[in-house]
């Protein structure tokens, strides 16, 4: 019971190790070959990864959420798009290394779509590669490309921000710099939404902060709406 409860915990490394299992099985070479390379992107990730850890917490403690849901939040606009392209292609490093960065980006109130675009923008049309591109491949067939990219990238990131809420990533979103739900906690009884409709709304089985939310917060109604809240599922801290 308690291994297939680890396997359902760890679904994806269990699939994994049996990709494994069964490459060995059918072409060992294969499978020497793949645990090798296997080997080689750990220990370039255990190289890469705590740099990125580091730089993300600063970034955390040092760019305050107002900014981040201003510049890159969802009433950014053309802006926000646009700065996600800058982002996305002047960054450095492999892809994974986007990935706890746009975690953090996603708490502090970054919208679906501009993380969309930062991942694309990071995985294909990085500056650097682009001068590698063009050196390789001839500037023609690099501008077309980026210009082509680029267009797919605004699609597709609009398309993700359709299928994507917020509430489908792990982790709560800062939408009121201060203001947390914890979204495992809360049981959905709606309290809190029917106390401060104009910040609370339901979402499925559970509550959230809403998209246009209240620019200043009524501190009485939220105080009341956080004690009508039989799990204390929300904090709100001033900073
Ligand atoms: S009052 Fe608490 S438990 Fe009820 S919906 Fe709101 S956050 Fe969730």
């Amino acid at each position: 019971m308690t291994v297939l409860k680890r396997i359902k915990e760890n679904l994806f490394l269990a699939i994994v190790v049996l990709a494994y299992i069964i490459m060995f099985v059918m072409n060992p070479a294969m499978g020497t070959e793949s645990i090798k390379n296997s080997g080689y992107y750990i220990k370039e990730m255990l190289m890469i990864m705590p740099v990125i850890f580091v730089l993300t917490a600063l970034l955390d403690t040092w760019v305050p959420k107002e900014k981040i849901m201003r510049y890159l939040g969802k009433d950014a606009g053309a802006k926000g798009v646009f700065l996600s392209f800058v982002v996305g292609s002047i960054s450095a490093g492999p892809i994974y290394a986007a990935f706890p960065m746009c975690v953090m980006l996603h708490r502090k109130g970054a919208s679906i779509r501009n993380l969309v675009i930062i991942l694309s923008s990071w995985a294909v049309i990085k500056v650097p590669m682009l001068l590698n591109e063009a050196k390789f491949l001839g500037p023609k067939f690099m501008a077309v490309r980026w210009v082509l990219t680029v267009f797919a990238i605004l699609i597709f990131s609009w398309i993700s921000a359709k299928i994507i809420q917020d509430e489908d990533l792990p982790g709560e979103v800062l939408a009121q710099p201060g203001l947390h739900i914890n979204r495992d906690a809360c049981m959905g009884c709606s309290l809190c939404a029917k106390s401060y409709p104009a910040l609370f709304e339901m979402i499925g089985k559970k509550a959230a902060i809403k998209a246009n939310e209240p620019q200043s917060l009524d501190v009485e109604k939220l105080q009341s709406a956080m004690d009508a809240c039989p799990v204390h599922a929300i904090q709100y801290s001033q900073e």
